[in-house]
């Protein structure tokens, strides 16, 4: 397998060599063409497979440059995830140009809030701190066609769930979901049955 087998932008593809990537692991293998092709995905995957770039590389690819207002919106358990993560779509995303913004709590609301009313392409944030945005009106959700739930188990073990529904509940109904957890407890599997359009299921 190689990167370049798969419809990617050269911008994407020189992101991806200059980063050192040169074949996907297996979770990319399986995630890149359906992710590609725009449908609801369930992943069972542990941190380390390269899981972060198996959805970055297609939310990086997919979304619109010239579009303004945030497309894509990853939600993860902690602020060091959201950190790590923000940094690796920034990486992917270099020679597009694509604007990450990370959103978590202990850090000053009123940045965040700058930061979301210029370009950004891509929202990494925190429950907390991402509802926080959406209640004070502070985070455009109109145009996000794409959401990602990561370490889905951890999230909810933190007691997240009340506030990933509320944020779930805010996005247009019309979007792309994939969802990322090393393992399946029930409110898991249930939160897939809810908010998901008959998910392709992938298990690495
Ligand atoms: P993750 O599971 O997303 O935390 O990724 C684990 C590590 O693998 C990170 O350091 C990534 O930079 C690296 N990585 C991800 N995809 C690839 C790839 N295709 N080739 C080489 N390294 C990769």
């Amino acid at each position: 397998h190689h990167f370049a087998q798969y419809q990617l932008s050269e911008e994407i593809v020189r992101a991806l060599s200059s980063l050192g990537y040169e074949t996907p692991t297996e979770v990319q293998t399986e995630v890149l063409p359906i992710a590609l092709e725009k449908k609801d995905l369930v992943v069972k995957s542990q941190t380390g497979s390269g899981k972060t770039a198996a959805y970055g590389i297609p939310l990086c690819e997919l979304v619109d440059w010239n579009e303004n207002k945030p497309q894509a919106l990853i939600l993860t358990p902690t602020r060091e995830l959201a950190l790590q993560v923000n940094e690796d779509i920034t990486n992917i995303g270099r020679y597009k140009r694509i604007k990450s913004t990370p959103l978590f709590g202990r850090s000053p609301f009123h940045l965040q809030k700058a930061e979301l009313k210029q370009r950004t392409h891509i929202v990494v944030g925190t429950p907390g701190r991402v509802l926080d945005h959406i209640e004070r009106g502070t985070i455009s959700l109109g145009r996000i066609a794409y959401l990602v739930i990561d370490e889905a188990d951890e999230m909810l073990n933190m007691g997240f769930i009340e506030q990933v529904q509320s944020i779930i509940q805010a996005l247009p109904s019309e979007r792309v979901t994939m969802l990322f957890s090393a393992t399946f407890p029930e409110d898991v599997a249930k939160l897939s049955r809810k908010y998901m359009d008959n998910p392709v299921e992938i298990e690495i």
